[in-house]
């Protein structure tokens, strides 16, 4: 059963205070069957602007704090985390609609992420820089003050994580906003570390409207930064925005990725990577490998074998342990996955399999897509080019390398790529004339936090995770020490 505790009735957190937020009543749907879980709340200008003036208080003697006791704080939340595991995993499923199994392994992560962030501090080392004069030079790196963090709703405690636990472990106040549809875990998560004894303040968790928190925040004076993940329209809207304070930003944003079959794969492990990458998560995942290329001469015996695999997948409630397809987040995001399948249609498009909402009333009230498969257009048709950030695979053939590259690059997105192959040769050619942030061999849609995320093109703007996360949030100074004993002779 879902413990009603994790979410209290129809509070936020603005800096240390839990309050009814000020702005407009809003219900979280469960997409497996419409109910309203709860309302919300949202968060206006007003609460951001009280967030930030109280996050910048708390953030100068958080920001003094030594980094083994600022680790400690981030070791605290993780544990949090962990005992409300299940709690937690099991809100998102419900606010989400994704599987147990999925939404637990994002709660993993959170927590592991926070344990990550707090490693990579105790052990984050300032620069002593090669000498090229008669100086000592240093370069440190100082906290930016407060940190403005907005998140989408795919994979909200994780995505939130990635952002807070660098952002405090560098010694900023963060102020979150979470996505409209999802704020249930990022508010529990937020209960979570006040519960975890970190100084009041630090942590605002403001769920909103995107024109209305969510731009407050961007253009608030007292944001020093702002980490965003979400689409490249909105993206692209807060980069103007911050260009006007010339204010840094990260942009983790959408992505068109393709995945390549070439003629030694291993059929098998291709096709259960394939399956994986597109229809995990119903495929509402930035790095969804939404168009697949096969070498013209084994795309038909491929194809057959995909298509019979596709029509397999289990569609389900997100906390039947059999289902490998959950419902959509939302009964809307739904509606124009299925309107970008009827564009393809009349189009051209072939839909080999899928294309529909399931028969049954098991799925009747539930935002459910069967998982699909469309053949037959063009790299350069809308259904190739646009991100659909649902259950839909457009598969395209090639005959040459060149080419092959050529139309895998052709696209404005340059976040992910999968390659099957055996042939390392081949693996290293292709995987570095891909233009993307993250290409996988012989695997797909797997991630560590050591590892640096990144999106090139309008797949995003600078880098998350890995030991270097947390300079991302921070500033960076340079230090000359001079050592001459006489004074200079410029003087004379
Ligand atoms: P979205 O861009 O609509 O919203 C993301 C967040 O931005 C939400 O919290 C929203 O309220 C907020 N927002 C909207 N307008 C805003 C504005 N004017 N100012 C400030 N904030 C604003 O995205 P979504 O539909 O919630 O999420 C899906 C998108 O996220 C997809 O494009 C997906 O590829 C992308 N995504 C990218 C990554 C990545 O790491 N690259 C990860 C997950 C999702």
């Amino acid at each position: 059963m879902l413990a009603e505790a994790v979410v209290p009735a129809d509070e936020i957190l603005v800096a240390g205070e839990w309050r009814r937020g000020s702005g407009a009543e809003s219900k979280s749907i469960d997409p497996a069957d419409g109910s309203v879980i709860t309302t919300v709340h949202h968060a206006t200008a007003e609460d951001v602007d009280e967030a930030v003036s109280r996050g910048a208080e708390a953030s100068a003697e958080w920001g003094r704090r030594l980094p083994h006791e600022r680790a400690r704080h981030l070791h605290r939340i993780a544990d949090g985390i962990e005992g409300a595991a299940e709690r937690l995993a099991r809100l998102q499923t419900r606010d989400t609609g994704k599987t147990l199994k999925e939404t637990s392994a994002l709660v993993a992560s959170a927590a592991g992420t926070f344990r990550y962030m707090a490693a990579a501090l105790e052990t984050f080392d300032e620069e002593l820089t090669a000498p090229r004069g008669s100086s000592l030079t240093m370069s440190v790196h100082e906290p930016i003050g407060v940190v403005g963090a907005i998140t989408p709703w795919n994979s909200p405690i994780a995505s939130d994580a990635q952002k807070i636990a660098p952002a405090l472990a560098a010694g900023n106040a963060v102020v979150l906003k979470p996505a409209e549809w999802t704020p249930l875990v990022s508010l529990a998560l937020a209960r979570i570390i006040t519960d975890s004894g970190l100084p009041p303040g630090l942590v605002s968790v403001l769920p909103g409207r995107g024109s209305v928190a969510g731009d407050a925040i961007v253009r608030h004076p007292g944001v020093g930064k702002v980490s965003f993940t979400g689409g490249t329209t909105t993206g692209r809207l807060i980069a103007h925005a911050a260009a006007d304070k010339l204010m840094p930003v990260t942009l983790e944003l959408g992505g068109k990725s393709p995945t390549i079959v070439f003629e030694d794969a291993d059929i098998e492990a291709a096709i259960a990577g394939i399956l994986f990458g597109i229809y995990s998560s119903s495929g509402q995942s930035c790095i969804a490998g939404s168009r697949l290329f096969l070498p013209s001469a084994r795309a038909e015996e491929f194809l057959e074998r995909l298509v019979k695999a596709v029509a397999r997948l289990r569609i389900g409630h997100g906390l039947d342990p059999a289902t490998q397809v959950a419902p959509l987040v939302h009964h809307r995001h739904r509606d124009s996955v299925a309107g970008h399948v009827e564009r393809a249609r009349a189009a051209g498009g072939e839909v080999l399999v899928g294309g529909g909402v399931p028969e049954g009333d098991v799925y009747a009230d539930g935002a459910y897509y069967l998982p699909t498969v469309i053949a037959g257009l063009d790299n350069s048709s809308p259904t190739c080019q646009e991100e659909i950030f649902g259950p839909v695979l457009s598969v395209l053939t090639y005959d040459d390398e060149d080419d092959l590259v050529a139309r895998a690059n052709d696209s404005v997105y340059g976040l992910a790529c999968g390659l099957w192959t055996r042939d390392y040769r081949t693996a290293w050619r292709v995987a570095r004339r891909i233009d993307a942030g993250t290409v996988w061999i012989n695997t797909y849609k797997q991630f560590s936090i050591s590892t640096p995320f990144s999106g090139m093109k309008e797949s995003g703007l600078g880098t998350e995770k890995g030991r270097r996360g947390i300079a991302e949030y921070t500033r960076q100074k340079s230090l000359y020490w001079g050592l001459d004993e006489a004074p200079h002779p410029w003087a004379g």
